[in-house]
């Protein structure tokens, strides 16, 4: 079994996608408990870090810490956890719900912008990117700025998100490299 639900969502989303693949290193953004990173380690079996604010009980042959996303200084310390660059960067990342949804959507937003400058940071060329968002009207804004950022961009929504819970996943394949980035 996984620590948490939202592992299914990522196996779901590998499948569809093929983020993920044997060999891969990955870096999984906002972690704890770690379900993500049990399934990133069974998909995968290279080298896998995972940050979050909160504790994360150790997983054998995963590398976790303590660090807030947010942080510029947090590049750094993944980086030198990995020990290279990253074929993949997750970030199922959350704010604590407030039940206000405008709120709760802009914190989402923010948490995914910074996961996205993170995967910009620590992912080899034609890397994989997936970072969870709280729908709401800044999504399409996001959505843009990650399909200036990757050759192929997809927007799902897994069939075991709750409807109310509204999250989305945004998928980036292939990091594009700095000279052929559209819109430049
Ligand atoms: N994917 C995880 C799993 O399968 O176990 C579940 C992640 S949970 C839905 C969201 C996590 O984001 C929480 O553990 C929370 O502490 C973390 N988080 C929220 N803001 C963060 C930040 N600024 N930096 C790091 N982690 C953050």
């Amino acid at each position: 079994g996984y620590r948490a639900r939202s592992a299914y969502k990522l196996l779901q989303i590998n499948e569809k996608f093929h983020v993920i693949k044997k060999g891969d290193s990955v870096v999984d953004l906002g972690a704890a408990p770690g379900g993500w990173l049990q399934v990133a380690q069974k998909l995968s079996g290279g080298k896998i870090v995972g940050v979050d604010l909160e504790g994360i009980t150790p997983i054998p042959g995963v590398v976790t810490f303590r660090a807030d996303i947010t942080a510029l200084s947090t590049v750094d310390q993944v980086k030198d956890a990995l020990g290279g660059d990253a074929d993949v960067v997750i970030c199922d990342a959350a704010p604590n719900l407030s039940g206000a949804w405008d709120r709760d959507h802009a914190i989402s937003i923010d948490l995914a912008r910074s996961a996205l400058e993170m995967a910009k940071k620590l992912l080899r060329p034609r890397g994989n990117f997936v970072v969870k968002v709280f729908q709401g009207d800044m999504f399409i804004d996001f959505l843009n700025d990650v399909r200036r950022e990757f050759a192929v961009v997809h927007a799902h929504s897994p069939a075991a998100s709750r409807k109310e819970s509204a999250e989305t996943y945004v998928v980036g394949k292939k990091l594009l490299s700095a000279p052929v980035r559209k819109g430049d």
